[in-house]
């Protein structure tokens, strides 16, 4: 059974950072995210790739579980992004942007995707985010990831779109340009007046923070002093965090929320140590919570210090 219904791109991504380069590797948005999600839940993926996408690259996601009846065959050409980093691996500097058969995808949602408890509308044009929202029937929990590139042209349809969703995921920079705000406290603060009443705002090596009711839950990243790409940190954060919370009981516990964050900073943190998804394709649940548990025993004293004991609700 999939729990998360994730729309997204599913790319071929050439990729260049200070410790070396990737040429037309899997990559995408919805990608990341199904692979990092797929450890914790069922994950039905709808995309499009074009004619000359590598039929290896489905079986990597196949592998992993993830239903692949929704991702469409397309004449054309896979979407393609390349970009990238310098010496602050947190600013990624795109290079190109092909959106081929994502130009004119139109997703129509088969009844049981229709029905699923959780939708993660991943970065992508947010007019497409939008029409597979509208299609839902009544999802439990609705979350969301945008980028630069959907920001300068389309502002508007994303403000739009943040007003039906829940949970909205960004970097501090991309999360400034949307508001106009001069921090990134201050960025999520409008954003969840837009409508999302968790704002998760991640800022790369130093790590991110959640608002929610009303506070900021503020978490280190996992510690890595090497990485090799950081291409996907974002949507494998998020894949963590959903796939974790679709696994509990309650999209309200603040310690299940926590929790989450705890995952999406570790599922991140495989993501970043090797190109592609390369990492993140062959892991298993007991190294991921093994780092899980190591990073929450980092954060330890903090929370004996701060008494926090047992399940707390979310302040309202
Ligand atoms: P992240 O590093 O988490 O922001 O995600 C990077 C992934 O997003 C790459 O694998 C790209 O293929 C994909 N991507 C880059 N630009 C876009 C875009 N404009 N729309 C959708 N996906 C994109």
């Amino acid at each position: 059974m999939s729990d998360i219904l994730v729309v997204g791109s599913v790319a071929l991504d050439s990729v260049k950072t200070t410790a070396g380069k990737s040429v037309e590797a899997l990559g995408g948005s919805a990608t990341y995210f199904a692979l990092s999600a797929s450890y914790f839940t069922g994950v039905a993926l709808v995309g499009v790739v074009g004619e000359d996408f590598p039929s290896e690259h489905r079986g990597t996601l196949e592998r992993r579980g993830v239903d692949l009846a929704g991702l469409k065959a397309a004449k054309g050409k896979t979407f393609r992004w390349a970009g990238s980093y310098g010496k602050d691996a947190s600013v990624a500097k795109t290079l190109a942007t092909d959106l081929n058969v994502f130009k004119t995808f139109k997703p129509v949602l088969s009844e049981a995707q229709r029905k699923m408890p959780v939708v993660f509308l991943a970065n992508i044009d947010p007019e497409l985010q939008s029409e597979v929202l509208a299609q839902m029937k009544g999802p439990a929990l609705v979350a969301c990831d945008t980028m630069n590139y959907w920001i300068d042209s389309k502002p508007e349809a994303i403000k739009k779109l943040l007003a039906k969703v829940d949970v909205f995921f960004s970097n501090d920079q991309e999360a400034m340009k949307l508001t106009g705000a001069p921090n990134a406290l201050q960025a999520a603060e409008v954003i969840s007046s837009w409508g999302p009443t968790i704002v998760v705002v991640k800022k790369g090596e130093h790590g991110a923070f959640m608002k929610v009711g009303g506070k900021f839950y503020v978490f280190p990243a996992f510690p890595l002093a090497r990485i090799k790409d950081p291409t996907g940190a974002g949507d494998t954060f998020a894949g963590g965090f959903l796939g974790y919370l679709a696994s509990t009981s309650s999209f309200k516990d603040l310690s299940e929320l926590k929790r989450a964050m705890a995952y999406g900073t570790t599922m991140a943190s495989f993501n970043v140590e090797d190109f592609s998804t390369k990492n993140i394709e062959a892991l298993d649940r007991e190294a991921i919570d093994e780092r899980f548990h190591d990073f929450a025993e980092r954060m330890s004293v903090l929370r004996l210090e701060a008494g926090v004991k047992g399940r707390r609700a979310v302040p309202a």
